[in-house]
């Protein structure tokens, strides 16, 4: 796609007319007619929301939990602490999403490879060819631009009817007849909801520790990642070289940890003061760096199953299985990373009991907290697999609403044949 550059005197017109961009067919405007937010006579400090699900974290997984609950019919809101939707893939920076194939073909499909390959192609990029197997596995991770991706999510959110609340998280939760009431902070608002069923995809399960239901942790979790970029300009969308070199574009933020506010501003101290370092010491230009630290490892739910290694590398068809997932066993610790590439043939599957925290009901989770003991975590916990395991929570959670049972109650097969329905890929003996 070539570029097209926009002169000072040609942007302030844009922007004091909203007129159609030059030489552009769709009449696509800028400016402030275009954008403008629509304005209210006195803004409520506090409303009430009714809605049938509840996704809270509108990352990686949740923005595909949410889509796909609202295609589904109900009734959707996404709370996002953030000012964007892509969670680790936008905000944090980590936009080459993998694996949507195993083993030359396509494995996951659905509502997150659609927003994948519509953001690839309106990006003038490049789609990996899925028939081949190639030399290491990063090689068919997708690259994505992590500005348009976003945008491409919201655009697609208000198409479904997905209400989304930025800068807002729930501060408690009680039980009610038929679900869940919800209190949200956000800042200068406070938003109460009443919902049928709730899907954490906040990364560390923070809805379901909320609930004081059980929870891994580690002693020493796996290093963060602040990512930026010396020297040369940044590209999105078309990856750098060495994806992730020391000096290229990541460092290790030891200790970083998603658990709360005080957690995250430390690792972005810490990984910024390193960058500062850095850059000191390279004496080169910053060119590139992300608002965030992103976190690889946190609190892991303890479900109704759990996901264990073996159950990980032999490929285990668990029989209430929604979704594969494909990557090599990849646990970073202080001395770097040794991917241990699965057995040529194997896919891993995820159960919908893997979503499910231990002896809870109207709860699902989805993303890198999945049941699972750390090993097989570490495999689990990449993008196109925890977009499949969204689609899947969102799948079951918005059937559970309609008929007002919990979604480990809900016959397999309507929850799949939602899922096929919406073009995701099921597990099938
Ligand atoms: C450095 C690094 C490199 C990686 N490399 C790869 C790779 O090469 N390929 C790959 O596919 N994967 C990779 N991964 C893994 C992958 O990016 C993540 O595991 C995955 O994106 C996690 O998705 P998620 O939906 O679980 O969480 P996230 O995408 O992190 O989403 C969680 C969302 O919840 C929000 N949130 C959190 N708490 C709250 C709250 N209380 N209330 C409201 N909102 C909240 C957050 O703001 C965020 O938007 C990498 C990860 C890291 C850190």
């Amino acid at each position: 796609m070539k570029a097209r550059h926009i002169g000072r005197r040609q942007f302030i017109q844009y922007a004091s007319a909203g007129v159609a961009l030059a030489g552009s067919s769709n009449k696509a405007t800028w400016g402030a007619d275009a954008t403008a937010v629509p304005q209210s006579k006195g803004v409520a400090d506090s409303i009430t929301s009714q809605t049938d699900v509840l996704v809270v974290g509108g990352g990686t997984a949740g923005t595909i939990a949410a889509l796909q609950s609202a295609r589904a019919g109900a009734r959707t809101l996404v709370i996002e602490r953030g000012s964007q939707l892509g969670g680790t893939m936008t905000t944090g920076g980590v936009s080459f999403p993998g694996l949507f194939d195993a083993w030359g073909k396509q494995v996951i499909a659905g509502i997150g490879w659609e927003l994948v390959k519509e953001s690839v192609e309106l990006d003038g990029g490049r789609l990996p060819d899925f028939s081949k197997v190639p030399n290491h596995h990063w090689m068919n991770q997708v690259h994505v631009n992590p500005f348009l991706y976003p945008i491409l999510a919201e655009e697609k959110c208000e198409q479904a009817g997905v209400e989304i609340a930025y800068y807002e998280f729930p501060q408690s939760i009680a039980r009610t007849t038929d679900g869940w009431q919800v209190e949200c902070a956000g800042f200068g608002t406070r938003r109460r909801v009443f919902c049928k069923q709730i899907i954490d995809c906040t990364g560390g399960a923070q809805v379901v520790g909320m609930l004081n239901l059980p929870r891994f942790r580690e002693e020493e979790t796996q290093p963060g990642s602040m990512l930026f970029l010396l020297g040369q300009a940044n590209n999105p969308g078309r990856g750098h070289g060495a994806p992730l070199s020391p000096l290229g574009i990541q460092h290790y933020v030891h200790g970083a940890d998603s658990s709360n506010s005080r957690t995250v501003t430390a690792a972005n101290l810490s990984g910024r003061r390193n960058v500062l370092a850095i850059i000191r010491q390279e004496k080169q230009r910053l060119m590139h760096l992300q608002p965030e630290t992103s976190f690889r490892e946190s609190y892991r739910i303890h479900g109704e199953t759990v996901i264990t290694v073996d159950d990980y590398v032999s490929g285990r068809l668990f029989e209430d299985a929604v979704c594969y997932a494909f990557y090599p066993v990849d646990l970073h610790t202080r001395r770097g990373v040794r991917p241990q590439p699965l057995t040529r043939g194997t896919v891993p599957t995820v159960p919908l009991s893997a979503l499910a925290p231990k002896g809870s009901r109207d709860i699902l989770v989805a993303g890198r907290c999945v049941s699972s003991d750390r090993s097989a975590n570490s495999g689990l916990r990449v993008q196109a697999s925890c977009m499949a395991m969204g689609q899947a929570a969102g799948a079951a959670a918005a059937l559970a609403a309609e008929k007002n049972i919990t979604p480990l109650k809900l016959p397999l097969k309507d929850i799949r044949e939602i899922l096929t329905k919406h073009g995701a890929i099921v597990p099938t003996a």
